[in-house]
């Protein structure tokens, strides 16, 4: 089953940049394996897939521990509490979920002892809620620069969690204005590559504003039930 949902994803994909003539290798999927298990991922991984997010670091590590497996790429996409910032450095090689200077410090310095620099999307906070975690656009810039001169982290773009319950029509309007701020922060940072925007419900939307990754969960997996 998850073999087959790899490969629908892939077709959602192709269509959808078929509506806007992107070229479908512009969008990575990102299969998020928060809750599943080890035989899931290895469903997929069996199936091609590569690139694995999670969202709680305990899970994680052990997840990426047990399958040691250097060709797998894994993101942390959850909110990086402070206590739990050297196991974020230590294990994975992406965090997309970075929402402070204080927050990009700490992974600077968590990450020194490692040869490569730990890539990095900033969160944005695009509807403005007070219960999600992330800037807002005005506050993009100067976090951006200050990720930028942080010798262990590389700046690679930006992620959100856009509100679902919007029409097509308002998505699209809303992700628009994160493809935006993300071609202006292209303009000014050659490290600059990754829109993580979409997920299982709103894929089509995001891609046709611009995305370059998708966060893929139920619609790989399966259900998440009540978390
Ligand atoms: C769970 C999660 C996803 C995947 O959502 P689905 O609706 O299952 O595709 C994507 N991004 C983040 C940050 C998540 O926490």
């Amino acid at each position: 089953m998850i073999k087959n949902n790899i490969k629908n994803i892939r077709q959602r994909i192709l269509l959808a940049t078929e509506r806007c003539q992107r070229d479908p290798t512009e969008v990575s999927v990102l299969a998020v394996s928060k809750t599943k298990t080890t035989t899931d991922i290895k469903q997929a991984i069996a199936a091609g897939q590569d690139f694995f997010g999670e969202n709680y670091i305990q899970e994680g590590v052990k997840k990426i521990q047990f399958l040691d497996n250097p060709s797998l790429t894994w993101h942390f996409i959850g909110s990086v509490q402070s206590n739990k910032i050297r196991l974020v450095a230590k294990y994975f090689d992406w965090c997309q979920s970075v929402n402070s200077v204080n927050c990009a410090n700490r992974l600077n310095y968590q990450r020194i002892s490692f040869q490569k620099p730990l890539n990095i999307l900033i969160q944005i906070n695009i509807n403005n809620e007070p219960t999600k975690s992330g800037v807002s656009l005005k506050e993009l810039l100067v976090l951006a620069e200050h990720i930028s001169q942080l010798p262990y982290l590389k700046l690679r773009g930006l992620m959100a969690i856009p509100a679902l319950k919007e029409t097509y029509c308002r998505q699209l309007k809303i992700y628009q204005k994160m493809s935006e701020a993300f071609q202006e922060l292209q303009n000014v940072y050659t490290s600059v590559d990754t829109l993580s925007l979409g997920t299982s419900h709103d894929m089509e939307a995001a891609i046709i504003a611009g995305s370059t990754m998708v966060r893929i969960g139920s619609a790989i997996f399966g259900s998440r039930g009540q978390e």
